[in-house]
């Protein structure tokens, strides 16, 4: 899925206070939602360790003349202690942390900016390297696209103003794919994020809310910006991260394709230990419909995709979801909703539906759907015996919401 798009690069550069004005003046009239953060310059010229999984770390310590177990002491304090400077790693002896500070950083990528929301959404501006920079953003009670239904919520926790929450993270700055009603399409692909970087944005994020992993309820969606089936590997080194290192579960996992089917393919190789759920971003009901808005469907159709997601076997109550974003007078019909439930009927495979109503931005050719229409799309599946959601929208003040976040570079 689309959503989240912003390039230090496509903005210019900042001012003098280290803010970027132009995004200052698309994203908020009012200052009070932008959080201000010190913005210091990592260390330049040295490795980044943050991506290297246990393993590798080990092999790292080795080579320094350091007894491997030392690498499982520098993986608990990047993913466990959330720590941020090879420095501030305690459990390392001194000289060794100023041998190992000579030629790595932890080189975490770090939350620049942060806007936030009067319903508690929060946007952030990550940097990652290169003076790049992606969107991550933290939902809570959200539902980015998880279960949809509520069943994911929790006990409320004494100490936290939130029960659950949802991260939706990015894979790539930019996205190829080329779908007519997103924004991110426009700044088209800049470059794949590394799997340190696509799991930093998480542990960055779970740092700044004080989550505890294993106690907190929080629901990842590889739904931001970028397509993650095309990245792969580093998307799959990010989750595996996630998983072995930081302790996330990967059925608290969803991964959105706009339909790769060679990538859909080999995910369903990987192990269900690892593997997140699986949701497609379908949003036509045909061919046809589908072609127009998503032209990725010449290449893979809709029924090349469904062959593939039928490969991957899921795990017990686990269900596919189809993501559907309603575009006024081209996806929003009756006759639509009908075809959609012919065609989850079709899959053979538990599916349910995630509805979102477009929302506008500039130079994209659609409408909102009309009033009532979003309704009475999820009533006509729901009477055909298809679960369906609408995923009610987060963070419009700021420009979080689905489809929305490009404002920022449109100004
Ligand atoms: S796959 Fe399509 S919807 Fe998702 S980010 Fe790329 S262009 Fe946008």
């Amino acid at each position: 899925m689309p959503w989240l798009s912003w390039d230090r690069r496509a903005l210019g550069a900042g001012t003098a206070d280290g803010q970027c004005s132009i995004l200052n003046q698309a994203v908020s009239k009012d200052p009070s939602q932008l959080v201000q953060l010190d913005t210091d310059a990592s260390a330049a010229g040295r490795k980044p360790l943050f991506g290297l999984d246990a393993e590798q770390l080990k092999a790292l310590m080795a080579g320094l003349g350091e007894p491997a177990w030392r690498g499982r002491q520098l993986a608990q304090a990047m993913y466990h202690q959330r720590v941020a400077d090879v420095e501030a790693i305690t459990t390392l002896a001194k000289p060794l942390r100023h041998r190992l500070a000579e030629g790595w950083d932890v080189g975490r990528p770090r939350i620049a900016q942060v806007f936030r929301s009067v319903d508690g959404t929060e946007r952030y501006l990550v940097e990652c390297g290169g003076g790049l920079t992606v969107e991550t953003v933290w939902m809570p009670e959200g539902d980015g696209g998880e279960a949809g239904d509520g069943s994911d919520s929790g006990a409320n926790s004494p100490e936290k103003a939130w029960s659950r929450a949802t991260i939706c993270v990015s894979s790539q700055v930019g996205c190829a794919v080329n779908c007519q009603f997103c924004l991110t399409a426009k700044l088209g692909l800049q470059r794949n994020l590394t799997a340190g970087e696509i799991a930093g944005q998480v542990v960055s994020v779970l740092d700044r809310q004080g989550v505890e992993v294993g106690r907190d309820r929080v629901n990842l969606v590889f739904m931001g910006m970028g397509e993650p089936f095309l990245n792969y590997s580093s998307f799959m080194g990010a989750v595996r991260l996630l998983v072995s290192e930081v302790g996330l579960s990967p059925q608290r996992m969803t991964v959105s394709t706009s339909g790769i089917v060679p990538g859909i393919e080999r995910f369903a190789e990987e192990p269900a230990e690892m593997r997140p759920k699986l949701a497609i971003s379908l949003n036509a009901p045909n061919d046809e419909v589908r072609e127009q808005i998503m032209p990725i469907n010449r290449k893979w159709n809709i029924e090349a995709v469904m062959d593939a997601v039928r490969q991957v076997k899921l795990r017990p109550r686990e269900r596919v979801t189809f993501e559907y974003v309603l575009l006024g007078g081209v996806t929003d019909q009756q006759e639509h909703a009908r075809q959609v439930a012919g065609l989850a009927r079709r899959t053979g495979l538990p599916v349910k539906v995630n509805l979102i109503a477009w929302n506008p931005g500039p130079g994209i050719p659609y409408e909102m759907p009309a009033a009532g229409a979003v309704e009475a799309f999820r009533a006509t599946l729901a009477g055909e015996g298809i679960a369906t959601y609408v995923r009610r929208p987060r963070g419009r003040d700021i420009f979080a919401a689905c489809g929305q976040l490009k404002r920022t570079v449109e100004g």
